[in-house]
């Protein structure tokens, strides 16, 4: 990838960090560890596509530290799950013989597997000899009449967030446009129902949270033609031109696509979220605005009510038990406002929210959610993240799965709410499966127990 390629990429219009530095986000600061670098980004960006051959090209280290490190799920094809690598050695690279490797590595994906396409992660080391990895797929393309997509996202070309943008982009430039939708299917027919096509990007499903999403917008009539990238299928994204609006789940991670789209197909898009009861909500209602059919948005309102009333009935024993217990909540982007009002919405109080990764709107989101006085994490390293939980008497810490141990060891109970968690959140059903994982966690008899002092300490008293 040219210098002027990723300088463009940075310079993205539509992201709010646009006007203080183009950097591609959180930038790393020197001796914390970034994150992922542009590969992690990439590949955790297109792996959940789930009939695609995903190949690393480069050593065996790349692939094996970021392979499947978000817990998303595919209601089909497993392909995606099978780890592909170059595996490239210091043999490969004096011998100039990695290109080769990458040849034959397409070649016996496309046999063995018989993928729908092959797209091919470029990292470091073969993007510093200097491989041609578009002409080596452009070659096996043409070679063995399967697509295979080059991604350019070498390590060093800058963040994980930089990443997930060069993977927004092979997307559109190589993929998205390629092919028409196929027919309504029966399933999504009825009578005086007109089906409208939408497109989600960011999405992935992890933990299978989006399947509580999609039989609420199968019946609105609402297709969802492909996803970028939970639970979707190539030939899916190829069709995502022909949506009528594209939806971006996560705020920061493949905003260039949204904008791209609307720019190259006049797609309207918005961003939203599918946690929490008015989130949902808001989400749903959007689509029938963009969309302006008079009857989606009588079946919409229908559905909020329905939902609404359904999902009330469902929390109350649950909200009994967590109404006005103190969170801190340590996550980034859109989850840092959109999850405080999932827990609001159940009673809880928030007492404090990370905005590491969080844009200047997603600030504004925040502030108007829990005033002006929010209390904002900047630092997110685990004393000041202890102190804060000891300052502001938190009952639970909420963030992710490398922060599990932080409050564990510190006797505090936790819930993972990043990528790595093994719960669906999203939708009306995922308040409920919410609701009941933070009791299971703050009930926990374990709590009693390690917070008693030990047996051996108390020896000898009566
Ligand atoms: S920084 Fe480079 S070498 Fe390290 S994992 Fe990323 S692509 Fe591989």
């Amino acid at each position: 990838m040219k210098p002027q390629d990723i300088a463009e990429l940075l310079d993205e219009p539509a992201c709010g960090h646009n006007h203080k530095e183009k950097s591609g986000c959180a930038r790393p600061s020197p001796g914390a560890a970034a994150g992922g670098c542009s590969f992690d980004g990439a590949q955790i960006a297109l792996l959940p596509i789930a009939d695609v051959a995903h190949i690393v090209h480069g050593p065996i280290a790349c692939a094996g530290s970021s392979w499947d490190n978000r817990g998303t799920r595919s209601s089909g094809p497993t392909l995606w799950r099978v780890g592909m690598t170059t595996d490239l050695t210091e043999q490969d690279v004096i011998m100039g013989r990695s290109e080769k490797r990458l040849f034959h590595a397409i070649k016996q994906a496309i046999t063995d597997y018989s993928p729908a396409a092959v797209f091919v992660y470029n990292t470091c080391v073969p993007a510093l000899i200097g491989d041609d990895v578009d002409a080596i797929c452009k070659q096996a393309e043409e070679r063995w009449g399967v697509p295979v997509v080059p991604v350019d996202a070498a390590g060093f070309y800058g963040t994980k967030n930089l990443g997930n943008r060069i993977a927004g982009e092979a997307m559109v430039k190589y993929v998205i446009g390629t092919r028409e939708p196929d027919p309504v299917s029966d399933h999504l027919k009825r009578e005086g129902v007109q089906v409208h096509d939408i497109a989600l990007v960011g999405e992935y499903n992890i933990a299978g949270e989006l399947w509580h999403v999609t039989p609420l917008l199968d019946e609105l009539g609402l297709r969802i033609l492909g996803s970028l990238s939970g639970d979707t299928r190539f030939g899916d994204v190829q069709t995502i031109h022909r949506a009528e609006v594209n939806m971006m789940v996560c705020s920061k991670a493949m905003i260039n696509v949204a904008r791209k789209l609307q720019d190259k197909y006049n797609t309207p898009w918005f961003e939203g979220s599918f946690y929490g009861t008015s989130d949902m909500n808001i989400a749903l209602r959007k689509f029938a605005e963009i969309i302006n059919d008079p009857s989606l948005t009588a079946r919409t309102e229908a559905l909020i009510a329905r939902e609404e009333k359904r999902l009330n009935e469902r929390l109350e024993p649950w909200r009994d038990r967590l109404r006005g217990k103190r969170v801190l909540l340590y996550t980034g982007g859109v989850k840092s406002w959109s999850v405080v009002a999932a827990l609001q919405d159940l009673g809880l109080e928030v007492v404090a929210t990370g905005t590491k990764k969080s844009t200047e709107e997603d600030k504004a989101r925040i502030r108007d959610l829990m005033g002006a006085d929010a209390v904002m994490i900047e630092d997110g390293n685990p004393r000041a993240l202890l102190d804060t939980v000891a300052n502001l008497k938190a009952d639970i810490l909420i963030a992710g799965g490398r922060n599990m141990y932080t409050a564990l060891k510190a006797r505090v109970p936790f819930l993972d709410i990043n990528q790595e968690r093994e719960f669906a959140y999203a939708g009306y059903a995922g308040m409920v499966e919410l609701a009941r994982q933070l009791a299971l966690s703050l009930e926990s008899p374990v709590w009693d127990a390690v917070r008693s002092p030990a047996p051996w300490a108390t020896k000898g008293e009566v």
